[in-house]
């Protein structure tokens, strides 16, 4: 077991998770700005990119690398650092620290080494999206980025369909047509969704409908830019079942040799689903 009390020892260094903004500048926070001028060192996600940040934002501090691919070999010597008494402020190329962005193991061996972690609120995609989406944000998960393999993403949005909670997860825009497809062939087409894109720039914009609508839409204008992706929570849990179950179904009246057409008709009335949808879900 550990308390941690943030701010009673000073000849530790600290580690503080420093959000950055997700677009609009305006979104740095005054504490934010100051403990990345305060602190020792900066780590950095990628150091050209935080520094042209930093230079507009009027901070000028040390800058250290962090990333994904160094951060099993970086992170003892920032621990060092740590221990000698140097405060860290860490930042990712936008948003929060550790959300889909690294920092996560830096956090664990600060943790494990005693050295208190100061995380600062701030900007995060998936929470700014959340707010706008009308969907309600109790409960809600987060999934990050989804595997890019189609029949991963099917066995996913399989469970997903499933939860009472609205699901929250990043895409990027030249995979975001074929992740909506894969998710329209798993969820009832009228099951409601959200494409938050561009959050806090000039272009920002909810693109809210069906998942039908939502993919008719994207068949119509290409997506551009950066995308936030949110499923309504499923509210009926018993009469919602996907278009994998609905079709096995099917082939379980017809094993009992109740004609195709029979059994598509039936396994729609009684799962208040479209008859011709199921009919072409069925032969695809
Ligand atoms: N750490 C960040 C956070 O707290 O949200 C997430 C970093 S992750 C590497 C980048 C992804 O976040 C993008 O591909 C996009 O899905 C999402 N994202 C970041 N900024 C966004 C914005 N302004 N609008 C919509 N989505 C955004």
């Amino acid at each position: 077991m550990q308390v941690q009390s943030s701010f009673k020892d000073d000849k530790i260094g600290h580690l503080y998770l420093v959000p950055t903004p997700i677009g609009n500048l305006e979104d740095i926070t005054l504490r934010a700005k100051r403990i990345l001028a305060e602190a020792d060192y900066v780590a950095a996600e990628d150091t050209r990119t935080s520094g042209i940040l930093l230079e507009k934002i009027g901070v000028h501090n040390h800058m250290l690398s962090f990333h994904k691919y160094n951060s099993k070999e970086r992170a003892p010597e920032l621990i060092k650092l740590l221990k000698s008494g140097k405060n860290i402020a860490e930042i990712s190329d936008a948003g929060m620290p550790v959300i889909s962005d690294p920092g996560y193991i830096l956090v664990q061996e600060c943790i494990k080494n005693d050295i208190p972690v100061i995380p600062l609120p701030g900007p995060s995609a998936f929470a700014t999206a959340l707010i706008a989406s009308g969907f309600d944000a109790q409960p809600f998960t987060y999934y990050g980025f989804l595997s890019r393999k189609s029949s991963e993403q099917k066995v996913f949005f399989e469970k997903m369909n499933k939860a009472p909670a609205t699901s929250i997860f990043y895409e990027a825009p030249h995979r975001l047509k074929k992740t909506l497809k894969n998710l329209g062939e798993v969820l009832s087409p009228e099951r409601q969704i959200v494409c938050a894109r561009e959050l806090t720039k000039i272009h920002e914009e909810f693109i809210r409908g069906s998942v039908k609508e939502v993919i008719d839409y994207f068949d119509q204008n290409d997506p551009r830019g950066e995308f936030v992706v949110l499923v309504s929570p499923n509210e009926d849990q018993e009469e919602t079942l996907s278009w994998p179950e609905l079709i096995k179904q099917v082939d379980e009246l017809v094993a009992q040799d109740i004609s195709k057409k029979d059994a598509i008709k039936q396994v729609a009335k009684e799962n208040k689903v479209s008859k011709n949808e199921l009919y072409d879900k069925y032969h695809q």
